[in-house]
């Protein structure tokens, strides 16, 4: 018997997929702190829910000052007692082991990210746990040669390390600032975006099964007031803050004047610029990858494309066609290309901003595809007619919005990519390598792609000018903003 696609009514081309493996995460977390799960002193629990079908997942215990307080205590404790003395090869070998285990558990962490996030399977299998377990192998490769990425200097641990995190990225995020703080002899507090804590608190199962001493690694989710009481903190040697710009400024007044070294990684509107010698199609399934990747919750998203004007026209109708096809969807679905928006409070912000582009006179164009009735959804949005000054372009979404807009010239291009308070990412397509070369040396951003976008590597540093942040994560770069260096 032969069946081909071919053969097959076109409705049934696409039949759902879904994950099934078990995400294994059990009704109700607490902090953890000093080697172990702990309540939190006031009880209280926060409700976790499952944003592609607003119901519950968990409940996470929030930490209150006195938890914070144990949590430092024990952060302070362990790395006086036993981190900062322990042979950088040992630490390295912790490391390694949290990122086997990581791995071993990279199903289920998949699982339980796209449920408690609401972004595709496909991106966490594929691109989140992936990545989360390579920036542990990689800075543990880092923990016993720091002598090289230092050379001539004794690279010294801050101390305790305070970490706030967002929840576009839970558990890559804390593996980020978790891995090179490690891999330098620092021990850390960290606190779990709140909407998002779930994969930092499995994780944290995985540290106690990869039995780093207690209060080397203390995870404390929470909201705003704990993330301010970890900022505070006395007893706290460096704050590393991923986050909104609006926050990181208020966190750089109140570290100021006190002795706590800080990086910010802040928000972002990077520009994707396309020019007339581009290879159209791939350029048109990068544009749809700088925006569209988990729902547009990226900090380096291209959210404005400057398309030059000669091929303005086929850009978007093609943008237009294959924005058509994308399927928006169950996020444990494996073939959903457009997840869930991260919370009622996000989806709230990007439809304000859908109706403040249409307001200002920018025209607004959907795709027609269905969207669940239960759960947080937006279709990806495309805005032309927009102008350098709209909010929409100026102001950072967060969501799947790209506005568009044309130019001419390579200078004209340049300018308007520098046009925003923010300089986190950008990407260029075109054929022609002096193009490249002249437009991202002359782009005032951290990291430019070049024909293709949102690529990662933990060997690779990420961050921003202006008001995307101070500091470089990843990379040989990641290891400084954890260290002094005292001469030999
Ligand atoms: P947010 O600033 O609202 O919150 C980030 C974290 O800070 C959360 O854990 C939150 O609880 C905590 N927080 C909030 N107020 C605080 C305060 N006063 N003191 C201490 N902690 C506080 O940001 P968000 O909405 O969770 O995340 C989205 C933002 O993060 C976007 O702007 C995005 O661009 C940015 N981001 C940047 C990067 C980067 O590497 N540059 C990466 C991911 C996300």
């Amino acid at each position: 018997m032969s069946t081909t696609t071919a053969s097959l009514p076109l409705d049934w081309t696409y039949a759902p997929a879904p994950e099934k493996a078990d995400p294994n995460i059990s009704e109700r977390y607490d902090l953890f702190i000093n080697g172990e799960f702990v309540p939190s002193s006031d009880a209280q629990y926060r409700r976790i829910i499952i944003p592609s079908r607003e119901t519950f997942l968990c409940e996470v215990a929030e930490a209150g000052k006195p938890d914070i307080d144990r949590a430092v205590r024990a952060a302070r404790s362990a790395y006086s007692k036993i981190w900062s003395k322990m042979p950088p090869r040992e630490r390295g070998k912790y490391i390694f082991r949290i990122a086997r285990l990581l791995q071993e558990r990279a199903r289920e962490m998949a699982v339980a990210e796209s449920l408690n996030g609401g972004k595709p399977i496909r991106e966490s299998r594929d691109t989140d746990i992936p990545l989360s377990v390579a920036h542990f192998f990689y800075y543990a490769g880092w923990a016993d040669k720091l002598i090289y990425a230092f050379p001539g200097a004794r690279a010294r641990a801050l101390g305790v390390c305070g970490q706030v995190i967002p929840w576009n990225f839970p558990l890559l995020m804390a593996a980020w600032k978790i891995a090179p703080a490690l891999a330098t002899g620092n021990t850390v507090v960290l606190k779990p975006a709140e909407t998002t804590p779930v994969t930092a608190l499995k994780l944290a199962e995985i540290i106690r099964d990869a039995d780093l001493p207690p209060g080397v690694v203390n995870i404390v989710p929470g909201g705003r007031s704990t993330g301010q009481l970890l900022v505070e903190h006395p007893d706290v040697d460096k704050i590393a803050f991923t986050g909104s710009t609006a926050v990181g400024k208020w966190i750089m007044k109140a570290l100021a004047g006190t002795r706590k070294k800080y990086t910010l990684e802040l928000g972002g509107k990077a520009a994707n610029i396309i020019f007339e010698d581009a290879a159209i199609d791939q350029a048109v399934e990068g544009i749809i990858n700088a925006i569209f990747f988990n729902q547009g919750h990226v900090c380096c998203a291209g959210s404005r494309l400057l398309v030059q004007e000669g091929i303005a026209d086929t850009v978007i109708s093609k943008l237009k066609k294959r924005m058509e096809t994308l399927i928006l969807g169950d996020p444990l679905d494996k073939n959903t290309d457009v997840g869930a928006i991260n919370s009622k409070e996000q989806l709230d912000k990007i439809e304000r901003y859908l109706q403040v582009g249409q307001e200002e006179g920018a025209e607004m164009w959907q795709p027609t595809c269905p969207v669940p009735e239960k759960g947080f959804w937006c279709r990806p949005t495309l805005f032309t007619n927009v102008s350098q000054s709209h909010r929409i372009t100026q102001e950072e979404i967060f969501g799947p919005v790209l506005s568009i807009q044309t130019f001419r010239t390579a200078e004209e291009a340049i300018e308007k990519a520098n046009n925003t308070p923010y300089g986190l990412s950008g990407g260029v397509w075109t054929d022609k390598g002096a193009k490249i070369f002249k437009v991202t040396r002359q782009v005032k951003a951290g990291v430019m792609w070049a024909n293709t976008f949102n690529k990662f590597d933990p060997s690779s540093p990420f961050g921003g000018y202006k008001e995307s942040g101070m500091g470089r994560e990843g990379g040989w770069h990641g290891l400084m903003p954890y260290v002094e260096l005292e001469s030999l």
